[in-house]
């Protein structure tokens, strides 16, 4: 497909320069430009599309960092266990971050309770919090439409929990599993037709129930290709993944494993170079 540009189309807000180059930049090093904070050298996180008055930049100090989003450390900003834990969680952070009072967010609150809400800082640098229509806005932001429920309308719209021979493992096709290993995600896509799992307290430890999985994988020659999925199965402890990867690549008849993950689009610090390599040994 031709460039924008070079097919002569006028460039849209959402393609300027300026967010070509906060994206090129978070491409190479998940980055946004750097600043100088003092004799620290720290990085604003622009929420992208339009430059934005000194005055509204979100800034952080230390101690801060847990309620508020803005100048981080360039060696946080790269630590995906960093962006987990500063995700956005609560409409006064996501208030802040819009730069909205916190009561016009107050119809969303309903709809947090029942859907909680989750953005990492790096997902949220790249949308543009002043359009109401950015599709990376649309896919992380409540909205109070989540809790209306048509005539017919279902919590599991798959039908998922039916087809699980075990907690957690939906076996729909004979040939084929897919293993919610966790509910958890880094972002809340607010579209998921698994969105009931998101405050379920799953009983019994993650170890058990992955044993379960891979016993009943075992015991259906049938099954020769395995999803892990979730929620996100790479917000798993790595050897806990290792584990069951293993364990699943030791079954005779299973011939593919798949990894489905948000995680390089949400949380693309996750991909260390540690978990590549732990990857790698579980490949065909
Ligand atoms: S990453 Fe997948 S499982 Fe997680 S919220 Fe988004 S659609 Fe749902």
């Amino acid at each position: 497909m031709p460039c924008p540009n070079k097919a002569g189309r006028k460039r849209s807000p959402r393609h300027s320069n300026k967010r070509y180059k906060i994206c090129r930049d978070k491409a190479n090093n998940f980055l946004p430009a750097p600043v100088t904070n003092g004799t620290k050298q720290s990085t604003h996180i622009p929420l992208a599309g339009k430059p934005r008055p000194a005055g509204g930049e979100l800034h952080i100090r230390q101690r801060d960092r847990q309620e508020n989003l803005g100048a981080v450390s360039v060696t946080d900003w790269c630590d995906w266990k960093w962006q987990f834990r500063n995700r956005v969680r609560s409409l006064e952070k996501l208030a802040l971050a819009l730069e909205r009072p916190v009561a016009s967010l107050a119809p969303c609150r309903p709809v947090i309770r029942s859907y909680p809400l989750a953005i990492t800082p790096y997902y949220l640098s790249l949308l543009d919090p002043a359009d109401e229509k950015d599709p990376l806005r649309r896919q992380c932001f409540p909205d109070p439409r989540e809790l209306s429920f048509s005539l017919g309308e279902m919590t599991d719209p798959l039908g998922e929990e039916r087809t699980m021979l075990v907690p957690g493992l939906i076996h729909r096709y004979p040939d084929r599993c897919l293993a919610i290993v966790t509910g958890d995600c880094a972002v809340y896509c607010r579209h998921c037709n698994r969105k009931r799992m998101w405050r379920e307290k799953k009983p019994g430890g993650v170890r058990e129930r992955l044993q379960a999985m891979v016993d009943h994988v075992a015991r259906t020659p049938s099954i020769r290709e395995v999803i892990v999925s979730g929620g996100d199965p790479l917000l798993i402890p790595e050897r806990m993944l290792d584990w069951f990867l293993g364990a699943l690549q030791a079954v005779p008849h299973v011939e593919v494993l798949r990894i489905g993950s948000r995680a390089p689009v949400t949380l693309p610090m996750r991909i260390t170079p540690e978990l590549c390599a732990m990857l790698k040994r579980h490949r065909p």
